[in-house]
Protein backbone atom coordinates (compact mmCIF):
# COMPACT_ATOMS: atom_id res chain seq x y z
CA UNK A 1 0.00 0.00 0.00
CA UNK A 2 2.64 2.76 0.78
CA UNK A 3 3.84 1.93 -2.69
CA UNK A 4 0.41 2.29 -4.22
CA UNK A 5 0.09 5.57 -2.12
CA UNK A 6 3.88 6.91 -2.95
CA UNK A 7 3.22 6.61 -6.98
CA UNK A 8 -0.41 8.10 -6.18
CA UNK A 9 1.25 11.00 -4.32
CA UNK A 10 4.00 11.56 -7.08
CA UNK A 11 1.16 11.85 -10.15
CA UNK A 12 -0.46 14.36 -7.96
CA UNK A 13 2.05 16.39 -7.20
CA UNK A 14 2.91 16.40 -11.10
CA UNK A 15 -0.38 17.33 -11.72
CA UNK A 16 -0.78 19.93 -9.43
CA UNK A 17 -0.78 23.14 -11.22
CA UNK A 18 -4.41 22.16 -12.47
CA UNK A 19 -5.47 23.20 -8.52
CA UNK A 20 -4.23 26.92 -8.61
CA UNK A 21 -3.97 27.63 -11.98
CA UNK A 22 -6.51 28.79 -14.64
CA UNK A 23 -7.50 26.98 -17.62
CA UNK A 24 -10.07 27.70 -20.36
CA UNK A 25 -11.30 24.03 -19.36
CA UNK A 26 -15.00 24.66 -20.71
CA UNK A 27 -13.42 25.94 -24.13
CA UNK A 28 -11.02 22.75 -24.20
CA UNK A 29 -14.30 20.49 -24.10
CA UNK A 30 -15.72 22.58 -26.32
CA UNK A 31 -13.27 22.20 -29.06
CA UNK A 32 -12.51 19.00 -28.68
CA UNK A 33 -16.05 17.48 -28.78
CA UNK A 34 -16.71 18.80 -31.76
CA UNK A 35 -13.73 18.02 -32.93
CA UNK A 36 -14.54 14.64 -32.22
CA UNK A 37 -18.38 15.17 -33.99
CA UNK A 38 -16.37 16.32 -36.86
CA UNK A 39 -14.30 13.43 -37.15
CA UNK A 40 -17.21 11.05 -36.86
CA UNK A 41 -19.54 12.54 -39.34
CA UNK A 42 -16.20 12.70 -42.09
CA UNK A 43 -16.13 8.91 -40.92
CA UNK A 44 -20.00 8.94 -41.96
CA UNK A 45 -18.98 10.54 -45.32
CA UNK A 46 -16.65 8.05 -46.04
CA UNK A 47 -18.86 5.60 -45.91
CA UNK A 48 -21.76 6.49 -47.14
CA UNK A 49 -20.93 6.41 -50.92
CA UNK A 50 -20.57 2.53 -50.55
CA UNK A 51 -24.39 2.17 -49.81
CA UNK A 52 -24.90 3.00 -53.38
CA UNK A 53 -22.67 0.16 -54.65
CA UNK A 54 -24.71 -1.81 -57.16
CA UNK A 55 -23.15 -5.31 -56.36
CA UNK A 56 -22.37 -7.05 -53.28
CA UNK A 57 -18.71 -8.37 -52.97
CA UNK A 58 -17.92 -11.26 -54.82
CA UNK A 59 -17.34 -13.80 -52.24
CA UNK A 60 -21.33 -12.65 -50.85
CA UNK A 61 -22.55 -12.38 -54.13
CA UNK A 62 -24.05 -15.99 -54.01
CA UNK A 63 -26.28 -15.30 -50.72
CA UNK A 64 -27.55 -12.01 -50.93
CA UNK A 65 -30.64 -12.30 -54.17
CA UNK A 66 -30.33 -8.75 -55.65
CA UNK A 67 -33.44 -8.14 -53.45
CA UNK A 68 -32.09 -8.87 -50.24
CA UNK A 69 -28.73 -6.65 -51.28
CA UNK A 70 -31.01 -3.72 -51.82
CA UNK A 71 -32.58 -3.71 -48.66
CA UNK A 72 -29.41 -3.61 -46.78
CA UNK A 73 -28.10 -1.05 -48.55
CA UNK A 74 -31.54 0.79 -48.32
CA UNK A 75 -31.42 0.36 -44.91
CA UNK A 76 -27.65 1.04 -44.01
CA UNK A 77 -27.86 4.02 -46.16
CA UNK A 78 -31.23 5.25 -43.89
CA UNK A 79 -28.89 4.36 -40.60
CA UNK A 80 -25.82 6.70 -41.91
CA UNK A 81 -28.04 9.30 -42.62
CA UNK A 82 -29.81 9.51 -38.96
CA UNK A 83 -26.35 9.16 -37.36
CA UNK A 84 -25.48 12.25 -39.42
CA UNK A 85 -27.92 14.34 -38.42
CA UNK A 86 -28.42 12.49 -35.11
CA UNK A 87 -24.47 12.84 -34.28
CA UNK A 88 -24.97 16.68 -35.29
CA UNK A 89 -27.86 17.72 -33.24
CA UNK A 90 -26.67 15.96 -30.00
CA UNK A 91 -23.14 17.83 -30.42
CA UNK A 92 -25.41 21.05 -30.77
CA UNK A 93 -27.65 20.63 -27.73
CA UNK A 94 -24.50 19.34 -25.30
CA UNK A 95 -22.39 22.26 -26.43
CA UNK A 96 -25.07 24.71 -25.87
CA UNK A 97 -25.75 23.15 -22.26
CA UNK A 98 -22.27 23.96 -21.66
CA UNK A 99 -21.82 27.42 -22.86
CA UNK A 100 -24.99 28.72 -20.73
CA UNK A 101 -23.42 26.50 -17.47
CA UNK A 102 -25.88 24.15 -17.94
CA UNK A 103 -23.89 21.82 -14.63
CA UNK A 104 -23.43 24.78 -12.33
CA UNK A 105 -27.78 25.50 -12.91
CA UNK A 106 -28.13 21.84 -11.95
CA UNK A 107 -26.21 22.34 -8.44
CA UNK A 108 -27.86 25.35 -7.58
CA UNK A 109 -31.47 23.93 -8.90
CA UNK A 110 -30.19 20.89 -6.87
CA UNK A 111 -29.69 22.63 -3.60
CA UNK A 112 -32.89 24.74 -3.86
CA UNK A 113 -34.80 21.49 -3.76
CA UNK A 114 -33.10 19.95 -1.24
CA UNK A 115 -33.48 23.18 1.12
CA UNK A 116 -37.56 23.12 -0.05
CA UNK A 117 -37.42 19.69 1.67
CA UNK A 118 -36.04 21.29 4.48
CA UNK A 119 -32.57 19.47 4.17
CA UNK A 120 -29.21 21.78 4.80
CA UNK A 121 -25.63 22.59 2.77
CA UNK A 122 -24.53 19.49 5.07
CA UNK A 123 -26.55 16.85 3.19
CA UNK A 124 -23.80 17.16 0.36
CA UNK A 125 -24.11 13.27 -0.71
CA UNK A 126 -28.40 14.12 -1.41
CA UNK A 127 -27.53 16.84 -3.22
CA UNK A 128 -25.23 14.99 -5.10
CA UNK A 129 -27.51 12.60 -6.06
CA UNK A 130 -30.65 15.42 -6.54
CA UNK A 131 -27.75 17.29 -8.94
CA UNK A 132 -26.74 13.79 -11.25
CA UNK A 133 -30.80 12.67 -11.63
CA UNK A 134 -31.87 16.36 -12.93
CA UNK A 135 -28.97 16.88 -14.94
CA UNK A 136 -29.13 13.23 -16.91
CA UNK A 137 -32.61 13.57 -16.92
CA UNK A 138 -32.91 17.35 -17.98
CA UNK A 139 -30.32 16.83 -20.69
CA UNK A 140 -31.78 13.23 -22.00
CA UNK A 141 -35.20 15.29 -22.60
CA UNK A 142 -34.42 16.30 -25.80
CA UNK A 143 -32.61 13.05 -27.07
CA UNK A 144 -36.21 11.51 -26.74
CA UNK A 145 -37.37 12.33 -30.14
CA UNK A 146 -34.55 10.93 -31.61
CA UNK A 147 -35.19 7.39 -30.14
CA UNK A 148 -38.95 7.22 -30.99
CA UNK A 149 -37.95 8.02 -34.56
CA UNK A 150 -34.99 4.92 -34.78
CA UNK A 151 -37.60 3.27 -33.55
CA UNK A 152 -41.13 3.98 -35.09
CA UNK A 153 -39.97 5.58 -38.62
CA UNK A 154 -36.55 3.91 -39.16
CA UNK A 155 -36.64 0.31 -37.61
CA UNK A 156 -40.08 0.01 -38.27
CA UNK A 157 -39.96 1.30 -42.52
CA UNK A 158 -37.54 -1.58 -42.65
CA UNK A 159 -39.67 -4.37 -40.69
CA UNK A 160 -37.35 -5.14 -37.84
CA UNK A 161 -39.61 -2.64 -35.50
CA UNK A 162 -41.72 -4.75 -32.63
CA UNK A 163 -42.29 -2.22 -30.14
CA UNK A 164 -45.73 -0.95 -29.61
CA UNK A 165 -45.98 2.99 -28.02
CA UNK A 166 -47.55 1.98 -24.66
CA UNK A 167 -44.22 -0.70 -24.66
CA UNK A 168 -41.93 1.90 -25.75
CA UNK A 169 -43.91 4.16 -22.74
CA UNK A 170 -43.53 1.13 -20.14
CA UNK A 171 -39.53 0.45 -21.38
CA UNK A 172 -38.69 4.16 -20.65
CA UNK A 173 -40.61 4.37 -17.08
CA UNK A 174 -39.06 1.24 -16.18
CA UNK A 175 -35.62 2.63 -17.01
CA UNK A 176 -36.12 5.67 -15.57
CA UNK A 177 -37.07 3.63 -11.70
CA UNK A 178 -34.51 1.48 -12.40
CA UNK A 179 -31.83 4.16 -12.66
CA UNK A 180 -33.20 5.59 -9.30
CA UNK A 181 -33.31 2.03 -7.09
CA UNK A 182 -29.97 0.90 -8.55
CA UNK A 183 -28.30 4.18 -9.38
CA UNK A 184 -28.78 6.32 -5.95
CA UNK A 185 -27.76 3.81 -3.41
CA UNK A 186 -24.47 3.17 -5.93
CA UNK A 187 -23.66 6.76 -5.87
CA UNK A 188 -24.09 7.26 -2.35
CA UNK A 189 -21.90 4.39 -1.26
CA UNK A 190 -19.55 5.92 -4.05
CA UNK A 191 -19.17 9.14 -2.73
CA UNK A 192 -19.36 7.62 0.87
CA UNK A 193 -15.73 6.08 0.05
CA UNK A 194 -14.45 9.33 -0.93
CA UNK A 195 -15.61 10.71 2.46
CA UNK A 196 -14.33 8.40 4.03
CA UNK A 197 -11.36 7.10 2.67
CA UNK A 198 -10.21 10.69 1.97
CA UNK A 199 -7.05 11.16 -0.66
CA UNK A 200 -6.58 7.14 -0.09
CA UNK A 201 -9.34 6.61 -1.76
CA UNK A 202 -8.14 4.29 -4.77
CA UNK A 203 -7.75 0.95 -3.72
CA UNK A 204 -11.19 1.22 -1.48
CA UNK A 205 -13.03 2.75 -4.61
CA UNK A 206 -11.44 -0.06 -6.80
CA UNK A 207 -12.75 -2.52 -4.31
CA UNK A 208 -16.25 -1.41 -4.22
CA UNK A 209 -16.45 -0.98 -8.20
CA UNK A 210 -15.59 -5.15 -8.64
CA UNK A 211 -17.82 -5.91 -6.45
CA UNK A 212 -20.50 -4.14 -7.68
CA UNK A 213 -19.91 -5.34 -10.88
CA UNK A 214 -19.97 -8.99 -9.37
CA UNK A 215 -23.29 -8.20 -8.00
CA UNK A 216 -24.20 -6.96 -10.73
CA UNK A 217 -23.43 -10.49 -12.51
CA UNK A 218 -26.11 -12.38 -10.11
CA UNK A 219 -28.80 -9.58 -10.05
CA UNK A 220 -28.92 -9.03 -13.53
CA UNK A 221 -30.40 -12.07 -15.37
CA UNK A 222 -32.22 -12.84 -11.86
CA UNK A 223 -33.98 -9.42 -10.83
CA UNK A 224 -33.04 -6.66 -13.87
CA UNK A 225 -33.50 -8.71 -17.12
CA UNK A 226 -36.98 -10.26 -15.76
CA UNK A 227 -38.43 -6.95 -16.17
CA UNK A 228 -37.98 -6.24 -19.31
CA UNK A 229 -38.19 -9.66 -21.32
CA UNK A 230 -39.48 -13.19 -20.38
CA UNK A 231 -36.36 -15.74 -19.92
CA UNK A 232 -37.70 -19.41 -20.32
CA UNK A 233 -35.68 -22.59 -20.69
CA UNK A 234 -34.75 -23.50 -23.95
CA UNK A 235 -37.62 -26.60 -24.60
CA UNK A 236 -36.13 -29.92 -24.49
CA UNK A 237 -35.16 -30.72 -28.46
CA UNK A 238 -32.47 -31.36 -30.81
CA UNK A 239 -31.10 -27.81 -30.36
CA UNK A 240 -30.99 -27.99 -26.30
CA UNK A 241 -29.47 -31.59 -26.76
CA UNK A 242 -26.93 -30.31 -29.05
CA UNK A 243 -25.98 -27.55 -26.82
CA UNK A 244 -25.78 -29.48 -23.74
CA UNK A 245 -23.58 -32.35 -25.31
CA UNK A 246 -21.37 -29.32 -26.03
CA UNK A 247 -21.12 -27.80 -23.08
CA UNK A 248 -20.38 -30.97 -21.04
CA UNK A 249 -17.48 -31.61 -23.52
CA UNK A 250 -15.82 -28.81 -23.33
CA UNK A 251 -16.96 -28.67 -18.81
CA UNK A 252 -18.76 -25.16 -19.64
CA UNK A 253 -20.02 -24.74 -16.48
CA UNK A 254 -23.63 -24.68 -17.95
CA UNK A 255 -26.30 -23.74 -15.15
CA UNK A 256 -29.00 -22.25 -17.28
CA UNK A 257 -30.14 -22.47 -20.65
CA UNK A 258 -32.48 -19.62 -21.92
CA UNK A 259 -34.49 -18.46 -24.82
CA UNK A 260 -35.14 -15.18 -24.72
CA UNK A 261 -38.61 -13.43 -25.83
CA UNK A 262 -36.12 -10.76 -28.09
CA UNK A 263 -38.76 -10.74 -30.78
CA UNK A 264 -40.97 -8.91 -28.37
CA UNK A 265 -39.17 -5.82 -29.21
CA UNK A 266 -36.99 -6.13 -32.58
CA UNK A 267 -36.64 -9.19 -35.46
CA UNK A 268 -32.42 -8.94 -34.70
CA UNK A 269 -31.15 -11.74 -33.37
CA UNK A 270 -28.59 -13.00 -31.24
CA UNK A 271 -26.86 -15.26 -28.33
CA UNK A 272 -24.49 -14.49 -25.97
CA UNK A 273 -23.49 -16.14 -22.12
CA UNK A 274 -22.85 -14.97 -18.74
CA UNK A 275 -22.43 -15.67 -15.22
CA UNK A 276 -19.70 -16.14 -12.41
CA UNK A 277 -16.66 -18.24 -13.34
CA UNK A 278 -18.84 -21.58 -11.94
CA UNK A 279 -22.46 -21.04 -13.06
CA UNK A 280 -22.89 -19.83 -16.25
CA UNK A 281 -26.36 -18.91 -18.27
CA UNK A 282 -26.34 -19.27 -21.97
CA UNK A 283 -28.92 -16.92 -23.65
CA UNK A 284 -30.29 -17.61 -26.93
CA UNK A 285 -32.85 -15.08 -29.26
CA UNK A 286 -35.89 -16.72 -29.80
CA UNK A 287 -35.30 -14.49 -32.86
CA UNK A 288 -31.95 -16.80 -33.85
CA UNK A 289 -33.62 -19.95 -32.94
CA UNK A 290 -36.38 -19.25 -35.38
CA UNK A 291 -34.58 -18.15 -38.33
CA UNK A 292 -31.65 -20.78 -37.83
CA UNK A 293 -31.33 -24.27 -38.28
CA UNK A 294 -30.00 -26.25 -34.21
CA UNK A 295 -26.67 -26.84 -36.25
CA UNK A 296 -26.21 -23.24 -37.00
CA UNK A 297 -27.34 -22.42 -33.72
CA UNK A 298 -24.72 -24.63 -32.19
CA UNK A 299 -22.12 -23.25 -34.48
CA UNK A 300 -22.91 -19.78 -32.99
CA UNK A 301 -22.71 -21.08 -29.77
CA UNK A 302 -19.54 -22.58 -30.81
CA UNK A 303 -18.23 -19.35 -31.12
CA UNK A 304 -19.20 -17.69 -28.07
CA UNK A 305 -17.96 -20.58 -26.22
CA UNK A 306 -14.78 -19.78 -27.98
CA UNK A 307 -14.79 -16.80 -25.85
CA UNK A 308 -15.08 -18.17 -22.44
CA UNK A 309 -12.43 -20.80 -23.06
CA UNK A 310 -10.07 -18.24 -23.81
CA UNK A 311 -11.20 -16.25 -21.05
CA UNK A 312 -12.10 -13.00 -22.88
CA UNK A 313 -14.97 -11.77 -21.12
CA UNK A 314 -12.02 -11.51 -17.86
CA UNK A 315 -8.81 -10.40 -20.01
CA UNK A 316 -11.70 -7.76 -21.00
CA UNK A 317 -12.76 -7.06 -17.21
CA UNK A 318 -9.07 -6.67 -16.62
CA UNK A 319 -8.15 -3.85 -18.81
CA UNK A 320 -11.52 -1.99 -18.10
CA UNK A 321 -10.22 -2.31 -14.23
CA UNK A 322 -6.73 -1.21 -15.52
CA UNK A 323 -8.74 2.03 -16.90
CA UNK A 324 -10.70 2.54 -13.60
CA UNK A 325 -7.55 2.65 -12.39
CA UNK A 326 -5.57 5.10 -14.36
CA UNK A 327 -8.84 7.32 -14.40
CA UNK A 328 -9.11 7.28 -10.68
CA UNK A 329 -4.76 8.11 -9.57
CA UNK A 330 -5.37 10.83 -11.68
CA UNK A 331 -8.31 12.49 -10.55
CA UNK A 332 -7.07 13.57 -6.95
CA UNK A 333 -4.84 16.09 -9.14
CA UNK A 334 -8.23 17.50 -10.17
CA UNK A 335 -10.67 16.94 -6.71
CA UNK A 336 -9.45 20.43 -4.92
CA UNK A 337 -9.24 22.56 -8.25
CA UNK A 338 -11.53 25.89 -7.79
CA UNK A 339 -10.39 27.04 -11.02
CA UNK A 340 -11.54 23.79 -12.84
CA UNK A 341 -15.22 24.47 -11.52
CA UNK A 342 -14.61 28.11 -11.81
CA UNK A 343 -13.73 27.54 -16.07
CA UNK A 344 -17.43 25.40 -16.10
CA UNK A 345 -19.54 28.44 -14.62
CA UNK A 346 -19.63 27.66 -10.96
CA UNK A 347 -19.85 30.85 -8.41
CA UNK A 348 -16.98 31.16 -6.41
CA UNK A 349 -18.87 29.83 -2.64
CA UNK A 350 -19.04 26.69 -4.76
CA UNK A 351 -15.62 26.48 -6.19
CA UNK A 352 -13.45 27.28 -3.48
CA UNK A 353 -14.67 24.08 -1.75
CA UNK A 354 -15.38 21.37 -5.38
CA UNK A 355 -18.16 18.85 -4.41
CA UNK A 356 -16.77 15.61 -5.14
CA UNK A 357 -19.57 14.88 -7.69
CA UNK A 358 -19.05 18.13 -9.56
CA UNK A 359 -15.48 17.82 -9.59
CA UNK A 360 -15.77 14.06 -11.05
CA UNK A 361 -17.89 15.02 -13.94
CA UNK A 362 -15.93 17.68 -14.62
CA UNK A 363 -13.01 15.65 -14.99
CA UNK A 364 -15.10 13.30 -16.85
CA UNK A 365 -15.55 15.73 -19.37
CA UNK A 366 -11.77 16.48 -19.49
CA UNK A 367 -11.39 12.89 -20.06
CA UNK A 368 -14.07 12.28 -22.91
CA UNK A 369 -12.28 13.33 -25.92
CA UNK A 370 -9.04 10.79 -24.62
CA UNK A 371 -11.86 8.02 -24.73
CA UNK A 372 -11.97 8.24 -28.26
CA UNK A 373 -8.71 6.78 -28.68
CA UNK A 374 -9.02 4.45 -25.98
CA UNK A 375 -12.63 2.94 -27.47
CA UNK A 376 -10.40 2.30 -30.95
CA UNK A 377 -7.75 0.20 -28.90
CA UNK A 378 -10.94 -1.84 -27.10
CA UNK A 379 -12.50 -2.30 -30.67
CA UNK A 380 -8.88 -3.63 -32.28
CA UNK A 381 -8.60 -6.03 -29.06
CA UNK A 382 -12.04 -6.95 -29.43
CA UNK A 383 -11.82 -8.28 -33.00
CA UNK A 384 -8.76 -10.11 -32.73
CA UNK A 385 -11.13 -11.99 -30.11
CA UNK A 386 -13.66 -13.05 -32.29
CA UNK A 387 -11.06 -14.17 -34.54
CA UNK A 388 -10.12 -16.02 -32.03
CA UNK A 389 -13.36 -17.44 -31.19
CA UNK A 390 -13.68 -18.33 -34.69
CA UNK A 391 -11.04 -19.71 -34.78
CA UNK A 392 -12.33 -22.22 -32.03
CA UNK A 393 -14.84 -23.30 -33.36
CA UNK A 394 -13.25 -23.97 -36.46
CA UNK A 395 -10.96 -26.27 -35.18
CA UNK A 396 -13.25 -27.85 -31.89
CA UNK A 397 -12.83 -31.23 -33.61
CA UNK A 398 -9.49 -31.46 -33.21
CA UNK A 399 -9.61 -30.13 -29.68
CA UNK A 400 -11.77 -32.25 -28.82
CA UNK A 401 -10.10 -35.16 -30.26
CA UNK A 402 -6.99 -34.28 -28.48
CA UNK A 403 -8.66 -33.96 -25.02
CA UNK A 404 -10.31 -37.36 -25.21
CA UNK A 405 -8.51 -39.75 -28.11
CA UNK A 406 -10.27 -42.82 -27.51
CA UNK A 407 -13.49 -41.04 -28.73
CA UNK A 408 -12.41 -40.24 -32.31
CA UNK A 409 -14.87 -42.60 -33.53
CA UNK A 410 -18.27 -41.52 -31.92
CA UNK A 411 -20.80 -40.16 -34.01
CA UNK A 412 -21.12 -36.61 -32.26
CA UNK A 413 -17.84 -35.87 -32.43
CA UNK A 414 -16.94 -36.60 -36.22
CA UNK A 415 -20.74 -34.01 -36.77
CA UNK A 416 -18.12 -31.36 -34.88
CA UNK A 417 -16.01 -31.47 -38.00
CA UNK A 418 -17.30 -28.85 -40.58
CA UNK A 419 -18.27 -26.48 -37.01
CA UNK A 420 -16.55 -23.93 -39.65
CA UNK A 421 -18.81 -24.28 -42.60
CA UNK A 422 -21.81 -24.08 -39.91
CA UNK A 423 -20.23 -21.01 -38.37
CA UNK A 424 -19.70 -19.68 -41.43
CA UNK A 425 -23.52 -20.38 -42.67
CA UNK A 426 -24.65 -18.84 -39.80
CA UNK A 427 -22.91 -15.90 -39.92
CA UNK A 428 -23.93 -15.09 -43.64
CA UNK A 429 -27.97 -16.12 -42.76
CA UNK A 430 -27.92 -13.65 -39.30
CA UNK A 431 -26.28 -10.79 -41.67
CA UNK A 432 -29.18 -11.67 -44.38
CA UNK A 433 -31.70 -11.30 -41.81
CA UNK A 434 -30.57 -8.58 -39.98
CA UNK A 435 -30.14 -6.60 -43.19
CA UNK A 436 -26.15 -5.67 -42.00
CA UNK A 437 -23.86 -3.54 -43.88
CA UNK A 438 -21.88 -5.37 -46.51
CA UNK A 439 -19.34 -2.96 -47.82
CA UNK A 440 -17.22 -0.90 -44.90
CA UNK A 441 -14.67 1.49 -45.16
CA UNK A 442 -11.58 0.71 -43.17
CA UNK A 443 -11.43 3.86 -41.01
CA UNK A 444 -15.17 3.65 -40.03
CA UNK A 445 -15.03 0.53 -39.25
CA UNK A 446 -11.71 0.87 -36.97
CA UNK A 447 -13.26 3.57 -35.35
CA UNK A 448 -16.67 1.89 -35.16
CA UNK A 449 -16.37 -1.81 -35.34
CA UNK A 450 -16.22 -4.53 -32.45
CA UNK A 451 -16.55 -6.89 -34.81
CA UNK A 452 -14.80 -7.98 -38.38
CA UNK A 453 -16.89 -7.46 -41.24
CA UNK A 454 -18.73 -10.51 -42.74
CA UNK A 455 -16.18 -10.57 -45.70
CA UNK A 456 -13.70 -10.66 -43.02
CA UNK A 457 -14.57 -13.19 -41.09
CA UNK A 458 -15.58 -15.89 -43.84
CA UNK A 459 -11.71 -15.27 -45.69
CA UNK A 460 -10.81 -15.57 -42.53
CA UNK A 461 -13.19 -18.80 -41.74
CA UNK A 462 -11.91 -20.31 -44.91
CA UNK A 463 -8.00 -20.06 -44.28
CA UNK A 464 -8.56 -21.72 -41.32
CA UNK A 465 -10.05 -24.54 -43.02
CA UNK A 466 -7.35 -24.47 -45.50
CA UNK A 467 -4.58 -25.06 -42.53
CA UNK A 468 -6.34 -27.40 -41.07
CA UNK A 469 -7.17 -29.78 -43.94
CA UNK A 470 -3.13 -29.38 -45.02
CA UNK A 471 -1.13 -32.10 -42.61
CA UNK A 472 -3.94 -34.81 -44.14
CA UNK A 473 -3.13 -34.00 -47.41
CA UNK A 474 0.60 -34.33 -47.17
ZN1 LIG B 1 -17.98 -13.09 -30.60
Amino acid sequence: MDFLDRGLALIRQKLSFVSYTPYNWKGYVQVCSWAATVFESYLLLRQYPLYSKPDPPPSLTAHFTPDVYKKSQDYGRDKARFALVSGLYKQCLDSTLLHFGFYAWGWRVAGSLLTYFGYGPEYEIIHSIVFVFLTVFVSSLPTLPLSVYSTFVLEEKHGFNKVTPSLFVIDLLKGYALAVVLGAPFLGAFLWIFRWAGDRFVPWLMGFMISFQLLMVVIYPTVIQPLFNKLSPLAEGPLRTRIEALAMRLRFPLKHLYEIDGSKRSSHSNAYFFGLPWSKHIVIFDTLIHQSTPEEVEAVLAHELGHWYYSHPFKLLLVSQLHLFSVLSTFPAFMHAPPLLRSFDFPPEVAKNPPIIVAFLMFQLILTPLESFIGIAMNAISRRFEYQADLFACSLYDLLKSKDPTVTGSKDLVETRDMGDRLGRALVALHVKNLSTVWVDWLYSAYHHSHPTLTERLARLELYKQKMEKPKAD
